[in-house]
């Protein structure tokens, strides 16, 4: 493989820094062509003095002292994206802020390493479209990418996506649930958003429309399945019964290596044992987490109300971390947006961008009220 040049949208969050720790196992296949931060200017500058980047964008925040070219702010994103040239965009900027990212990396014609998958949820009809090669981080996605390449397509019956069940699987009184309580993740080491969403399943909802937009599947074919061990990483239902799987341990520098090398693979010291091991599966219980049920249906109702979805979950989210909503709350604010938002799909990335913002404000209305 020659060696890459990598770009990272979102360089100081999780799933950035542990792409930082993958290209450094490996100076001689990667090279970091460009770095973009929301506002952790020291970390920034403590990557960019390790990695030098030809480029670096700061949207909050200054950056000085730099030996590389510096953009700041959002005005500057698309100059940043023109200047920087790369083989492979890492695209881990959390939530809906990653969408017009996304977009204008997969404008530029090459390889998408997504694990923003908002900008699919959001913007899936407009990204598949212009984008020459996503290779999915999310660590379901990647697994079913990987399961796919082993079959025919007409022999899938259905696809599979695994969840942990979030920390309140076997939990009576949802109610009560704090932020802190909310924030341990089971198995995954992740950033506070995505942590949340695992916790209420919407993560596993948005995961379904992200599945969607990969993989092309009807939503009726797009199953999810409960297991608390996150070891299988989805599953492929065939035709005749037999279910294929990626298996491996809850590490997101796999995912992430593995998008960023691709068709490659490279050695990293996996230290899974297999044995012992319990693997048990459950069906997930929508009852208590409505909230994949609710993607499900946003994505019957069609385009926008994913979008919709999306938006009211952020600032619901948002509202329960700051301690103003109470963690059953989210659903319900969820699904009252839902039921109030009234519009048509979008016809372009810039009517996405208008969607999420009046869901937004009609998300917080149902909130206060
Ligand atoms: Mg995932």
């Amino acid at each position: 493989m020659e060696r890459r040049r990598i770009l990272i949208l979102g360089s100081t969050g999780s799933v950035g820094k542990q792409c930082l720790e993958v290209v450094r196992k490996f100076p001689q296949k990667f090279e970091v062509v460009g770095l973009s931060a929301g506002s952790n200017v020291e970390e920034l500058k403590k990557q960019v003095f390790e990695f030098s980047p030809k480029a670096v964008h700061i949207a909050n925040g200054n950056l000085e002292n730099v030996d590389c070219k510096v953009f700041k702010g959002e005005s500057e994103f698309k100059n940043f994206i023109e200047f920087v040239d790369f083989d492979v965009a890492l695209c881990a900027i959390s939530g809906s802020a990653g969408v017009i990212p996304t977009y204008l990396c997969a404008l530029k014609g090459k390889r998408i390493a997504l694990a923003n998958k908002e900008s699919l949820v959001c913007a899936g009809m407009f990204i598949t479209e212009v984008a020459k090669e996503i290779v999915p981080v999310d660590s379901e996605h990647s697994a079913l990418f990987q399961c796919l390449r082993c079959v025919k397509r007409e022999e899938v019956e259905e696809i599979i996506l695994t969840a942990s069940g979030g920390p309140f699987r076997n939990r009576e009184d949802l109610e009560s649930v704090t932020p802190e309580e909310a924030l341990v993740h089971p198995n995954w080491k992740m950033g506070k958003k995505v942590t949340v969403d695992s916790a209420t399943l919407m993560n596993k909802g948005l995961e379904v429309i992200e599945a969607y937009w990969l993989f092309s599947f009807p939503y009726d074919k797009i199953k999810v399945v409960i297991l608390p061990r996150s070891v299988v990483h989805s599953l492929v239902k065939l035709k005749d019964g037999s279910l294929i799987s990626q298996i491996s341990a809850p590490d997101m520098r796999i995912p992430i290596a593995y998008a960023i090398s691709f068709p490659e693979r490279l050695e990293l010291e996996g230290n899974f044992k297999l044995a012992p091991l319990k693997i048990e599966f459950f069906e997930p219980d929508t009852n208590r987490f409505p909230c994949l049920k609710l993607a499900y249906q946003s994505l019957k109702m069609g385009y926008p109300y994913p979008i919709v979805l999306n938006s009211a979950d952020e600032v619901a989210v948002e509202m329960f971390l700051k301690g103003l909503i109470k963690f059953t709350d989210i659903p319900k604010i969820v699904e009252e947006t839902l039921n109030r938002f009234n519009g048509t799909a979008p016809k372009n990335i810039e009517e996405v961008i208008e969607i999420d913002k009046v869901a937004k404000e009609i998300a917080r209305k149902v909130a206060s009220s």
